[in-house]
C-alpha cells in the first residue's frame, strides 16, 4: 500500500484499533484447515468489465496441487460479489458460505501430489473504491474526454473484493493468465505481457500472461483510452522491455517524466540486484488514483510532477528530485512483489524497505549526503503511536510508522554495518535468497542478524515491537563522559558513533551508566542513528 496524506492514514488506523476482531477477520487472516491442504499453482482469471453498468462477470480457473487428502476447500469472494457456480472436471459442486469465505465440497478424491482445477463462475457490482488505493475496490472514473477510466486497487482489503481466489498472502500462484473483456475502443492493461487481443462485435478481450509468482493484491485491471510508448532497458539480466500506457493528453508529459524509470532501474539494480520479473517486463500505467505497486504494471497517478503530488515528504528539498510514485512504487518490485509478507502484520517488510529505497535512489544519483538528509528529514512523519508490527492472524497491519521509522531503522543499521559495500551485498543477497518468496518479519530479522554478524534481536524488538525511541542520556564533566540508554527493551545496547572534535569514536551505551574519558568538552553524536539524546 502506498502513502496517503498522513492525516487520513492515521485516522483510518484509529478506527481499526478500536475494532474487536471477528470470526471473519480470522477466516481471512489465518491459514485455515480448508486452505492449508492445497498449494496454489495457477490462476486463469477471465473477467468482463462493463463500465456503463459498473458490473463485472466471469470466472477464475484455480489450479492447485494437493498436499493432503481433504475434501473441503476455502475460496474467498466478498459480497456483494456472488458465486454463480463452482465445478471440477465439468461437475457442479456444492458449497456453503460464511461471509467472505466459501467452503466447497469436492466430489473427486483429492490425492496428494495431484494437480486439480476448480472453475468458479461469479458476477456482481463490485465494491466501489472509497479512496483508492487505501480504501480500495473499483474506481469507475472518466477521463477529461468522458471516456471510461477504470482501475482496481485492493491491498489490505483483499483481491477477493473483485475476484474469487485464495485470499491469504502466504500462498502465491506460480504464474497467471488475466483475460479482460472491455467495451471496444477501450484497452485493458493488466500484469505481465500482452499475449493477444481478441475482437468481438462490441467488446475486445486482452489476454495478459504473468510468468512469475504474483500476490493477489498485485493483480489489477486498468481500463482506459490508453496510448502506448516504450523503450528497452539494458539491465543486469539482459534486455528488459519498459512499456508505458497513458491517456493521450498526457503523452508528452509522460515522455518527459518517465525518463526516471531507467534511472530508477539503475539505482535499484545497483542496490537490490536484478529487477525480479524480467520475463514479465515493466510497465507504468496511468490510473485515476495516486498509485500502487501492482507487480510489473506499477500504476501511476502522481500528475507528472516530482515529489508526492508535488510535495517533499522530507522537508529537505531532496524529495523534489524524484517522482515519488515512480520511485516508491517501483521499489516495491523488490520489497512487496519479490519478497512478500505472509501476514500483513509484517507489512514493514514492504513499506520499511521501500521507504528506505527512496534514499538509496538519492544516494545513487545525488550522493550519500543527499540520501542522509532525506531519510533523516522523513523522521518528522513518525508518530510512534503504535508498534510497527501489527496483530497476527486477523489481516491487520501495524502503525503507519512502518514507512519512515522502518526506513530510519534500516538507515541506522547501515551505520552499524560500517561498510557500505557489505550492506549493499546484504540487500542484493536478501533479494536472491528470498527470491519470489513469502516471508515473516522474523525470517528477515534473523537473516539480517546472520549476515551482519550481529545479534540484532533487541534492536528489532525495540524499533518494530515498541513505540519507544532509545534515548541516550549523557553528562560531560571534568574530561569525561557519563552515559546510558533509557526507554529501551531489555538487552538493547546499540553502539553510537560520536565525534570528539575531529576524532571519531564509538560509545557502547546500555541501561547501566558508564564513564570514560574524552578529549575536549564538545561531543557530536552522529545524527544518522535514530535515537534521542539528552545532555544532563
Ligand atoms: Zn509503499
Amino acid at each position: 500500500m502506498k502513502h496517503t496524506t498522513l492525516i487520513v492514514f492515521f485516522f483510518g488506523l484509529g478506527i481499526l484499533s478500536a475494532q474487536n476482531f471477528t470470526k471473519q477477520d480470522t477466516l481471512r487472516g489465518i491459514i485455515t484447515p480448508e486452505r492449508a491442504w492445497w498449494d496454489l499453482n495457477h490462476y486463469h482469471l477471465n473477467v468482463k468489465v462493463e463500465p456503463s453498468k459498473k458490473f463485472i462477470s466471469g470466472h477464475n480457473v484455480v489450479r492447485y496441487k494437493v498436499l493432503k487428502a481433504e475434501q473441503t476447500l476455502q475460496i474467498d469472494l466478498q459480497p456483494p460479489m456472488e458465486i454463480i457456480s463452482v465445478s471440477q472436471d465439468g461437475k457442479k459442486l456444492k458449497f456453503t458460505s460464511e461471509g467472505n469465505a466459501h467452503f466447497i465440497q469436492l466430489k473427486k478424491k483429492q490425492v496428494p501430489g495431484d494437480f486439480n482445477e476448480l472453475k468458479i463462475t461469479y458476477s456482481g457490482h463490485p465494491r466501489e473504491a472509497v479512496r483508492a488505493p487505501w480504501d480500495g475496490g473499483f474506481s469507475w472514473k472518466q477521463d477529461a474526454q468522458g471516456n471510461p477510466f477504470v482501475a482496481t486497487s485492493c491491498q489490505g482489503l483483499g483481491a477477493s473484493v473483485w475476484w474469487p481466489n485464495k485470499d491469504h498472502m502466504y500462498d502465491e500462484v506460480d504464474s497467471m493468465r488475466i483475460s479482460v473483456t472491455v467495451p471496444k475502443d477501450l484497452m485493458d492493461v493488466s500484469n505481465g505481457q500482452l499475449e493477444s487481443v481478441e475482437e468481438q462485435d462490441d467488446f475486445t478481450t486482452y489476454h495478459w500472461v504473468v510468468k512469475n509468482p504474483i500476490n493477489n493484491y498485485g493483480v489489477n485491471v486498468n481500463i482506459g483510452n490508453y496510448v502506448h510508448f516504450g523503450e528497452t532497458y539494458e539491465g543486469e539480466k539482459g534486455n528488459l522491455p519498459l512499456d508505458y500506457y497513458v491517456l493521450p493528453e498526457n503523452l508528452e508529459k509522460a515522455k518527459k517524466q518517465f525518463v526516471q524509470t531507467p534511472m530508477m532501474l539503475q539505482a535499484f539494480e545497483h542496490w537490490f540486484g536484478p529487477y525480479p520479473f524480467y520475463e514479465d517486463g515493466f510497465k507504468l500505467v496511468e490510473v485515476p488514483y495516486l498509485g500502487m505497486e501492482h507487480q510489473s504494471s506499477v500504476t501511476y497517478g502522481n500528475q507528472y510532477q516530482n515529489g508526492y503530488l508535488g510535495r517533499d515528504l522530507s522537508g529537505t528539498g531532496w524529495g523534489l528530485q524524484f517522482d515519488f510514485i515512480i520511485i516508491h512504487e517501483a521499489g516495491h518490485e523488490w520489497f512487496a512483489n519479490n519478497i512478500t509478507y505472509k501476514d500483513i502484520a509484517d507489512m514493514w517488510v514492504h513499506e520499511g524497505f521501500t521507504a528506505y529505497s527512496e534514499n538509496l535512489y538519492l544516494d545513487y544519483h545525488f550522493g550519500t549526503k543527499a540520501a542522509e538528509e532525506y531519510v533523516i528529514g522523513t523522521r518528522a512523519n513518525i508518530q510512534n503511536d503504535r508498534p510497527i508490527i501489527g496483530p497476527y492472524g486477523v489481516n491487520k497491519s501495524g502503525s503507519g510508522d512502518m514507512y519512515y521509522k522502518g526506513a530510519n531503522m534500516l538507515h541506522t543499521l547501515r551505520q552499524l554495518v560500517e561498510d557500505d559495500e557489505k550492506w549493499r551485498q546484504i540487500l542484493r543477497n536478501i533479494n536472491k535468497d528470498f527470491y519470489h518468496q513469502t516471508v515473516t518479519s522474523e525470517q528477515i530479522e534473523q537473516y539480517l542478524s546472520d549476515k551482519t554478524e550481529k545479534d540484532l534481536s533487541a534492536f528489532f524488538d525495540q524499533y518494530l515491537r515498541t513505540t519507544m525511541i532509545p534515548k541516550l542520556e549523557y553528562k560531560l564533566e571534568n574530561g569525561s563522559i557519563t552515559y546510558r540508554y533509557v526507554d529501551i527493551v531489555e538487552g538493547f545496547d546499540m553502539p553510537i558513533r560520536v565525534w570528539e572534535g575531529d576524532i571519531e569514536k564509538w560509545l557502547f551505551p546500555s541501561a547501566q551508566w558508564k564513564t570514560e574519558s574524552i578529549n575536549g568538552t564538545q561531543l557530536k553524536i552522529d545524527r544518522n542513528f535514530y535515537i534521542e539524546t539528552e545532555q544532563l
